[in-house]
């Protein structure tokens, strides 16, 4: 199974390479038995993580989680304390739960439903789509916002891969919010759309991508979309304190 994963991720390095995309080093795959985690799978939607510096990356995403939930209870009445005791103990677990990984050399993780036929993406766009954080990470692209981050990584994969939709051949680049019943779910394919706008008509778009300029206007706009989205949605759906579904 993992010869065939091989020569995929062979393929995959080849077609970022037409586009001058390059990386140091071929990134190491590394399967695990379970998930590292069961409701936050920061870092993969679906299949996949990449984790290069658990604790940097935990700390990061969580510092966002914070920011968007910050959106989520405003106006809805749930203290701060509540928020951030929240938060606290999910970094806490995922920290400790991360730990069995931390001498594991991999680049990419793959968790067991990489190889199930059921998940909705693909092993090559999950693989592209890992390997498009492995590109913007080695060249310091560190960016605070997790919707630039996902939205540009599922735009890379979609592009690299000529992702069409289904019935009309045309260039498929993601979904908008709207198609999501909650906003968070959409973060993925609405940001990559978003993304989209920005890049799809340059020369290389995956160079394009890598333009802090250019990600500036991106992660502007994907930021202040997916906040409009979550604060109509709360509006019609407010919160309970107790709740533990929270994003
Ligand atoms: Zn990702």
């Amino acid at each position: 199974m993992l010869k065939n994963i091989d020569r995929l991720l062979d393929h995959i390095l080849e077609d970022y390479n037409k586009w001058g995309i390059c990386l140091q080093k071929r990134p190491k795959l590394h399967v695990v038995e379970e998930r590292t985690q069961s409701n936050f799978n920061y870092g993969s939607y679906v299949h996949a993580a990449v984790i290069l510096n658990p604790n940097q990356k935990i700390k990061r995403d969580y510092d966002m989680m914070y920011r968007i939930a910050k959106v989520v209870y405003e106006g809805t009445g749930v203290s701060k304390e509540k928020i951030q005791e929240e938060i606290h103990q999910k970094i806490k677990e995922a920290l400790k739960k991360s730990e069995k990984y931390m001498d594991q050399q991999g680049d990419i993780i793959l968790y067991p439903d990489f190889f199930s036929e059921s998940g909705k993406i693909t092993a090559d766009i999950t693989l592209a789509h890992e390997i498009w954080h492995i590109v913007e990470d080695g060249r310091n692209l560190i960016t605070n916002s997790i919707w630039s981050r996902e939205g540009s990584a599922t735009y890379a994969s979609y592009r690299l891969l000529e992702v069409v939709h289904a019935n009309t051949d045309q260039p498929f680049r993601g979904r908008p919010f709207s198609h999501f019943a909650h906003p968070i779910h959409g973060l993925y394919d609405a940001c990559a759309l978003i993304t989209s706008k920005y890049v799809e008509q340059e020369q290389n778009p995956f160079q394009a991508l890598l333009l802090p300029s250019i990600r500036a206007k991106i992660e502007a706009e994907c930021e202040q979309e997916l906040f409009k989205r979550i604060r109509e949605f709360y509006v019609t759906k407010p919160l309970e304190e107790d709740s533990k579904d929270l994003l």
